[in-house]
């Protein structure tokens, strides 16, 4: 048996062409990041270890004083994790990622890692309930003041801003009401206030929405959702500039351990290659679902942004290239009816996540946003008759045919 060449290649990654013109993201989607060993394996490496090896101990001393390159350990740096956060960046258009175990330690990385005892942070208050429970929480118990504003309120904003603040956190679309933070606006006031803006793209995913391009500074995903979309593996990230992303976030995860798994971060990496062709599907059939229901007597309102009727329309049109994977609507009828209704569909699972390859309904109020106090619950909009419907990528006369027969 012949011996194979030893893949020190990865070390010095083989001069692969470099387009001289700007790539479009389906294209980056499918290429950037991509660093192949020695082997020129086809599809990205799995780098599964959890340390790394040096040549003399000259070599590991240069190597922890910061002089050279080399990965030291995979809670500071795993050449898989890295390809993902490199494609990640470049799928956005920032000039770095962080990528984290979940959505949610890329939310608590971002925060923690940036504000100190007696800052200020502003968050519209229709979110996510994990990211309400560290804003209101967790960051209040280290001196961490909050204030949450109506999303959709320029004057909310303006007075809110008004007192100064270090971060503003905006969910848009919102999670599970699909009300839409204006980003540019919240942008500049924030900029004035001297606030830097996290955005949580999670909803619009990094096919259909560029916070960056709006002006916000920092975006934040849990890759769990659409960028997997295929309910395999937990995964988050931050993405922003070098100085916010390798100056503030990165020196505290580091130590904080909120690194992403090799593994995790392979599968994501060859989600990212279909990422944007599964969101487009889905966002098609999500438009004709939410038509649908819209048309439905046994529906109370919809709420989708690419329809006529969400009050914020024009906004949504302005900011994203399609409406999303989720549909809001309230069912005409109690809890108990409510219920029924999910529990006689046949294609559609019911499910707390979103962004899947598979349609999932969930019922926010009593499941993943319990967690809001009632009055924010209630001034957000979410009753016991709200559901969510993250819409896959199945056959779309499919899912129009079983929402039809459960609701008949
Ligand atoms: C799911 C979700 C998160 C948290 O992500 P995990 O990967 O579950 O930790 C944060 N924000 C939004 C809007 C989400 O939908």
């Amino acid at each position: 048996m012949t011996k194979r060449q030893r893949p020190w290649g990865y070390q010095d990654p083989q001069n692969a062409p470099q387009p001289n013109w700007q790539l479009h993201p389906d294209t980056i989607g499918v290429r950037a990041g991509l660093n192949r060993t020695g082997f020129g394996e086809t599809s990205e490496a799995l780098f599964l270890n959890s340390g790394f090896t040096y040549d003399s101990a000259q070599q590991a001393e240069s190597a922890f004083s910061d002089e050279t390159e080399h990965f030291l350990y995979s809670r500071f740096g795993n050449p898989t994790v890295e390809t993902f956060e490199q494609r990640l960046a470049a799928i956005e258009g920032a000039e770095a990622a962080f990528a984290s175990g979940t959505g949610m330690s890329a939310v608590f990385s971002a925060l923690a890692s940036l504000v100190s005892k007696g800052d200020r942070v502003v968050a519209s208050m229709a979110m996510f309930s994990s990211c309400y429970v560290i804003i209101t929480e967790f960051l209040p118990k280290w001196g961490v003041e909050f204030e949450l504003v109506q999303g959709n309120d320029p004057a909310d904003w303006a007075a809110a801003l008004s007192k100064g603040a270090k971060a503003v956190f905006i969910e848009t679309p919102s999670n599970p009401m699909m009300e839409i933070v204006d980003i540019a606006m919240v942008s500049e006031l924030a900029h004035k206030a001297g606030a830097l803006v996290i955005v949580d793209n999670v909803l619009a995913s990094p096919v259909l929405q560029k916070p960056l391009e709006l002006g916000a500074d920092a975006v934040m995903y849990s890759a769990t959702k659409h960028i997997d979309g295929q309910g395999r593996v937990l995964g988050g990230a931050v993405v922003g500039s070098d100085a916010y992303i390798n100056g503030i976030v990165r020196p505290f995860t580091r130590h904080a351990g909120l690194a992403m798994g090799a593994f995790e971060a392979w599968v994501l990496t060859k989600s990212l290659e279909t990422m944007s062709l599964r969101v487009a599907r889905m966002t098609d059939n999500a438009f004709e679902v939410a038509l649908f229901l819209e048309s439905h007597p046994k529906i109370e309102r919809v709420r989708y942004p690419f329809l006529q009727s969400h009050p914020q329309h024009e906004l949504a049109k302005r900011q994203m290239s399609g409406g999303g994977s989720t549909v809001c609507f309230a069912y005409k009828g109690d809890k108990t009816a409510t219920y029924e209704f999910m529990n006689a569909l046949q294609v559609i699972d019911i499910s707390n996540n979103l962004g899947d390859a598979k349609s999932l309904i969930t019922h926010p109020a009593s499941t993943t946003h319990r967690r809001l106090a009632p009055e924010v619950r209630a001034q957000v909009g979410i009753t016991d008759s709200t559901l969510r419907l993250s819409v896959g990528i199945e056959y779309a006369g499919d899912l129009i045919h079983d929402l039809k027969q459960a609701l008949g």
